[in-house]
């Protein structure tokens, strides 16, 4: 078994960093070089900017190379919960935002021609309680009167024609979710921004930048340059971003295994529909296909960050669980096992803008595949001088009380949700 992402381990090698010093002078200095920060790039350049973009390690080494593939329409809160709490407009506003960022990636792969194994197959959400099936009937019915009618209801008959598994109690059907391989994706997207003009930086840590008469000067591991503007695309954060994000983002660990290629009849049998799809309970799971008939199964496992030991006593957990919804694996090997941090915020929302002149992209809470690209487009325009552009421009981002950078209270927070999943 392999301790690594199986999306990196299968993409093609990025050959186009910069293998010099950093230095110089760029219009737009980028810090991160994952979906958010790439997206941002491509989006300056094709504007005409000049763009640096700066990397810690290695592009999409992070959540943007180790997720669970998922890209999908829908808010990562639950629209009934959204709709009582922002109101129906906002609400809306915010659905639509998500079905933007579908989009966004979309046109993306189309402009560029990234070979990346991209399917429309829609998203389906398990009930894994007859209770979490009557809360999806009602959400269901918002979200078709309010902003979907392409939303559907799937009784735990239709859901059993979907999946093979006798663990739930019907679905919710999204049809305008995609697919694709993440990691093509990814080093295409680099290529992509390189190819209109962009300069990416790998190994460069960003230490510190300072305010000057033209901008701020950024110091990295390989060099310092000189930037009129700085976009933060740091994800969540672990290279320590500064303190003032550090106590906004809370970083949770996420793990996820992937299977030996699987037979075609096995599949045909478990997932024919090959959509993505995802658990309701608070410590659910989520899983897919990969492109080559694997099965990729994640989940927050472990309420702990993500290193090599806690990634393989995640493995045995995500297994065990994976072996309980579909017996018929119960001899399918584990090839790859690997986990990564997902940047939360506290209401589960993304937030943007700028801040002391510096702006910024992130908290995309396990829903940033498609918004971390569409945000950095977004940004580009918000950079360009059109802060309408922002979505989530009217969000406030109060710290999280008594988080300092480092997640101490994780292991409460899972000892409430296992107590939430055992209770309702
Ligand atoms: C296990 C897992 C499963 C997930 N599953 C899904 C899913 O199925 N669907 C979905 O929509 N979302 C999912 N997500 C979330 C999604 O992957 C992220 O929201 C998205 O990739 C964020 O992209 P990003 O570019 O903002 O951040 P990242 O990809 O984390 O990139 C940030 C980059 O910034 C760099 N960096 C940080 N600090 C510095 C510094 N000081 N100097 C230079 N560089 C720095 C890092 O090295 C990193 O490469 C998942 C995440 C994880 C971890």
């Amino acid at each position: 078994m392999r301790s690594e992402s199986y999306w990196l381990d299968t993409a093609p090698a990025f050959a186009g960093a910069q293998t010099g010093a950093v230095e110089g002078q760029v219009d737009v200095a980028i810090v991160g070089g994952g979906f958010t920060g790439l997206s941002a790039a491509r989006a300056l350049a094709m504007k005409g900017a000049s763009v640096a973009v700066l990397e810690a390690d290695r592009v999409i080494g992070e959540a943007s190379g180790r997720n669970g593939g998922q890209c999908n329409t829908g808010v990562a809160q639950d629209y009934s919960a959204l709709t009582a709490s922002l109101g129906a407009d906002q609400a809306r506003a915010y659905y639509l935002a998500y079905e933007s960022a579908v989009k966004s990636v979309v046109a993306v792969v189309e402009q560029e021609q990234i070979a990346c194994d991209m399917t429309r197959n829609g998203k389906l959400k398990l009930a894994a309680k007859p209770m979490h099936f009557d809360g999806m009937a009602r959400t269901c019915e918002l979200i078709r009167r309010e902003v979907d009618a392409d939303v559907e209801l799937l009784s735990a008959q239709e859901t059993r024609a979907e999946v093979d598994s006798a663990e739930f109690h019907g679905g919710l059907l999204q049809r305008n979710g995609v697919q694709m391989h993440v990691g093509r994706f990814g080093v295409g997207l680099a290529d992509a921004a390189v190819r209109h003009g962009a300069q990416v930086f790998q190994n460069a840590a960003v230490k510190s930048w300072k305010a000057n008469a033209s901008g701020y000067l950024l110091n990295t591991a390989k060099g310092s340059i000189q930037a009129k503007q700085i976009m933060l695309a740091t994800g969540a954060c672990q290279h320590g971003g500064p303190g003032w994000y550090r106590r906004r983002i809370v970083p949770v660990g996420s793990f996820v295994i992937v299977t030996e290629v699987l037979p075609q009849a096995l599949i045909d049998q478990l997932l024919p529909q090959h959509r993505a799809y995802v658990t309701s309970r608070m410590i659910g799971n989520y899983f897919r296909l990969t492109p080559d008939n694997r099965l990729l199964f994640g989940g927050r496992a472990r309420f702990a960050m993500s290193n090599t030991t806690s990634d393989a006593k995640s493995g045995k957990v995500l297994r065990a669980a994976m072996v309980q919804m579909f017996p018929q694996l119960a001899s399918a090997k584990v090839d790859y096992c690997w986990g990564g941090l997902v940047d939360m915020t506290s209401d589960r929302l993304p937030r943007a803008g700028e801040h002391e002149g510096v702006f910024y992209s992130m908290g995309y809470s396990g829903h940033g595949v498609q918004m971390s690209v569409h945000m950095g487009q977004v940004m580009a325009d918000v950079m360009d001088g059109n802060p309408q552009a922002n979505p989530w421009r009217e969000l406030d981002w109060p710290a999280v009380p008594g988080h300092f950078g480092t997640p101490w209270f994780l292991p409460l927070v899972g000892a409430w949700y296992r107590f939430q999943d055992a209770r309702h």
